[in-house]
């Protein structure tokens, strides 16, 4: 019997965990390398598509999500001082039919537990930053800043925006700032008291929009996300803090229900929104990238992690049954089979018009990552 392929895996993130699961499923033998020393649990919301939640179903993580996550009748747009509706996307039991599977509100640390809760510990290496690759007759040799190597006969790069990876194929970039910042948070509902707010409702202003919502099914936790220039604002990063004062005062003028939301906000995150434009290659031999690290995007379709959980379904039917010798021609055919979309959502996330009126999301929500017809 031939040995299965051995495939390192590089960035625990939701692509990374996704792409672990998927090609476990095809029998190939992974190993995941992720630099922190243990996964945190940061305070966000997470959109999760019908798109993702087809993979994610797969995967076999279905029940647990539903039964953590908020499960929303819409997604509501309104203008930021009268309140008007400018579109309400219906999500519910009628998109879940339509699209094929359902549209969820979560906890961002309960999508990435899930995810992890697929992939045995054992395959997970902590503390590993990836600082160097070489391509060897053995395999792709990978080394880490603690001193540790390893060897494998394929490498995903799925190590997000700031890719070493990227960095490493094909040299380093400078990310794209957008001249804006989101403000992003979770806190208990119950810090509202009384006070009875949307489910789930996008506030669009002139130059500014928040983006409220539910990420619990007994509506017990709140998330917030905003988006507002601030040019001069460049830390990307999971735990910059934010002032609360000026997140309120940012929003003064905004609808009562998200004044009462930001009154009641505790505590904030803050960072620079960053995107790319389009790669022009994703692979090169017997590596690849993968998510993030190839096609970031802007957050305004709430679409990056799903793009990389679809990225990690293709990726695993271009891999199934293929020897070390084919790996390289497998990954050519996975950038062919994903650019084309990815590419189209990076750009429509950056006009951030995405549900502003009634829009066709059917391109988005209706993909079915595993049957979706493969690049030739
Ligand atoms: C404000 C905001 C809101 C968003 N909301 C949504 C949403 O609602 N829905 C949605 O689908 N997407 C959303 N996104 C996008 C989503 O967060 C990203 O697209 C997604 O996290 C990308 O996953 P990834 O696995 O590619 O990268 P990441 O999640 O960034 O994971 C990369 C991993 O690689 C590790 N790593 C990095 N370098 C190395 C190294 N050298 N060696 C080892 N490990 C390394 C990192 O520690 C990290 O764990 C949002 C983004 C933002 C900024």
């Amino acid at each position: 019997m031939t040995r299965p392929l051995t495939v390192a895996i590089v960035g625990a993130g939701m692509g990374g965990l996704a792409t672990a699961a998927a090609l476990r499923r095809v029998g190939i033998d992974v190993t995941v390398y992720e630099q922190a020393a243990q996964f945190a649990r940061i305070g966000a919301g997470i959109q999760i598509g019908c798109n993702a939640m087809k993979v994610l179903r797969e995967l076999g993580l279905e029940a647990r999500l539903r039964a953590q996550s908020f499960y929303p009748r819409s997604w509501n747009n309104r203008d930021w001082r009268t309140g008007d509706v400018k579109f309400d996307m219906i999500f519910g039991e009628s998109a879940e039919q339509r699209f094929g599977a359902p549209y969820l509100l979560a906890h961002r640390g309960d999508l990435h537990a899930a995810l992890a809760s697929a992939v045995p510990d054992q395959c997970i290496k902590l503390g590993h930053r990836l600082v160097g690759l070489d391509e060897t007759s053995d395999g792709v040799r990978l080394a880490f800043a603690n001193g540790a190597s390893a060897v494998a006969d394929a490498v995903v790069g799925a190590d997000g925006v700031h890719s070493v990876v990227r960095d490493l194929l094909f040299g380093a970039s400078p990310v794209n700032f957008t001249g804006r910042i989101a403000y992003r948070t979770t806190y208990p509902a119950a810090r509202l008291g009384a006070q009875k707010i949307d489910d789930c409702t996008k506030w669009w202003g002139e130059d500014r929009h928040i983006v409220i919502y539910y990420v619990k099914p007994d509506r017990s936790e709140i998330y917030l996300v905003t988006s507002q220039p601030e040019p001069e604002f460049r830390i990307e990063s999971w735990s910059a803090k934010g002032d609360v004062g000026e997140l309120r005062f940012a929003f003064k003028g905004f609808d009562r229900q998200v004044e009462t939301v930001l009154a009641a906000c505790p505590d904030v995150h803050k960072w620079a929104i960053v995107d790319r434009e389009s790669l022009v290659r994703w692979t090169d031999g017997n590596v690849t990238l993968l998510g993030d690290a190839c096609h970031p995007m802007t957050p305004y379709m709430a679409q990056g992690a799903a793009m990389a959980i679809e990225d990690a379904a293709v990726l695993s039917r271009c891999l199934d049954g293929i020897d070390r010798d084919g790996v390289a021609t497998a990954f050519r055919r996975f950038e062919a089979s994903r650019v084309d979309r990815t590419s189209r959502v990076q750009q429509t996330s950056r006009a951030n018009i995405w549900l502003k009126e009634k829009t066709d999301t059917a391109w988005v929500y209706g993909y079915d990552a595993w049957t979706v017809p493969l690049a030739a």
